[in-house]
């Protein structure tokens, strides 16, 4: 073992050909080499054992609302990537929407660098927006380094981001293809949604009603068949409705370039569970019944489904009424996607192995970097050591994100964070963030 300054030992390495003993040797920030466990520790190295701890890679969160600037009062760079250091992620991917500039155009990207630079705890990148008007933003947000554009097609919840109808769609999805880009899609279909009953009052069951699966298995068809007729690589965000599921099966299977992402509380929490006037359960598109959510778990474990990424959309607390209609839609998570998920997919029968393909390889693969996202010679030494059956209770008064709301107060989950690394250095250690910022920002490739 040549040349590594750090060496992190485990009886259980999370690496893609499996969990095993071994020996993760770091040089420059880089994984040198995944070697076995009781090999020779060259002099001068430091050796950090972590007995029977895990050793995930570190996790790609690549759907954050970091909301900075414009909205910090909501979120910002700071507390979002001290949660995310806290919770095992490494790097996280800012969604461009609820800032104020909205990341579409490149003075707008570079505002928003400005302000995540010295902030970022953890590597950060960016989304661009592509909106009704900006088509001509797209070509140099792309050369700039964002990893790829968002887009909805219903109202956003605010007015600077507007939705595009489905002639925009193509023509933002036919520039992106001519330079190689991704596009990503929030996918409820806005006639649906004007033709449901709205929502007012403190019913889950009203609001539920007012955001209908075929909003979503409408919308995801668009996805598709715009994806299988431009050729452009698409993904569906947030993907709530297990009825689209069948779409994006057969979509995949005659190799239309589509990919999909869920999240934690699509996962973990159900339409049945939510109390009346909970608005902290609130998110577009809803987390839904049960049966649900057993065929997401389904769709997951046949690869139909590739990513859990959180869609942390927090906001200050007096937003969330406990009035569905009128509440701030989005769910507060950042800290707590591997513990959520990890508790549940246990439960089922998954392993580590398949929380770090959803939560941290696959990510990487979409956002299109390459050095991030798995345990191997040459990846960023960036890692999660996690406890897998330690156990906590969710107390959002010690969670690191600006406003202390989230869907998970009090309950008890699988899975303590020990320490998070980014590259070769310790970002936090039982939950709390350790030094001074050291996260870059990182471009497409990256
Ligand atoms: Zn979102």
């Amino acid at each position: 073992m040549a040349g590594a300054e750090l060496v992190l030992r485990s009886t259980r390495v999370v690496t893609p050909g499996g969990t095993r003993p071994a020996a993760v040797a770091v040089s420059d920030g880089r994984i040198a080499a995944v070697l076995p466990y009781d090999a020779r520790v060259p002099s001068g190295a430091v050796v950090e054992d972590l007995g029977e701890d895990v050793l995930l890679p570190g996790l790609v969160d690549t759907h954050v609302h970091v909301n900075d600037p414009g909205r910090s009062e909501w979120e910002g760079f700071g507390t979002a990537t001290r949660a995310a250091a806290a919770g095992g992620i490494t790097t996280l991917v800012d969604m461009p929407l609820n800032s104020l500039p909205p990341t579409t155009t490149v003075p707008h990207l570079r505002a928003k660098q400005e302000v995540a630079r010295p902030a970022a705890r953890v590597d950060v990148g960016f989304w661009g927006g592509a909106l009704p008007t900006n088509v001509a933003d797209l070509r140099p947000l792309h050369e700039a380094g964002v990893l790829g554009f968002k887009c909805f097609l219903s109202p956003s919840g605010v007015e600077e981001f507007p939705p595009l109808d489905r002639g925009e769609l193509g023509a933002a999805a036919a520039e992106i293809a001519a330079f190689g880009g991704l596009l990503i899609v929030h996918a409820e279909d806005p006639g649906h949604l004007a033709a449901a009953p709205p929502c007012d009052g403190p019913a889950y069951a009203g609001f539920l009603a007012s955001r209908p699966p075929a909003a979503e298995n409408d919308a995801v068809a668009a996805v598709v068949e715009t994806a299988a007729r431009l050729g452009t690589r698409m993904h569906i965000l947030h993907l709530s409705s297990a009825g689209a599921l069948p779409v994006i099966a057969a979509a995949k299977a005659r190799g239309v370039p589509v990919t999909v992402e869920t999240c934690p509380h699509f996962l973990t929490l159900t339409a049945e569970e939510v109390p009346d006037g909970a608005t902290e359960f609130k998110c577009c598109p809803p987390i839904r019944e049960a049966a649900n959510q057993d065929a997401l778990w389904a769709a997951l474990a046949e690869g139909t489904i590739d990513c859990v990424v959180s869609d942390h959309s927090p906001c200050t607390t007096d937003l969330k009424v406990p009035d569905f209609g009128r509440a701030w839609g989005g769910i507060a998570s950042l800290q707590l996607g591997l513990p959520a998920v990890w508790t549940e997919a246990r439960c089922r029968g998954h392993t580590l192995d398949d929380v770090a393909r959803w939560m941290a390889t696959a990510p990487a693969a979409l956002a299109g970097l390459r050095h991030k996202g798995a345990i191997e010679a040459g990846r960023d030494a960036d890692f999660a050591v996690l406890a897998p059956d330690e156990t906590f209770t969710v107390d959002p008064a010690a969670l690191h994100h600006r406003n202390p709301v989230t869907a998970y107060a009090g309950r008890t989950l699988h899975g303590v964070v020990r320490s998070t690394w980014l590259r070769g250095r310790r970002i936090a250690t039982h939950g709390e963030p350790v030094g001074t910022p050291s996260g870059r920002l990182v471009e497409r490739g990256a």
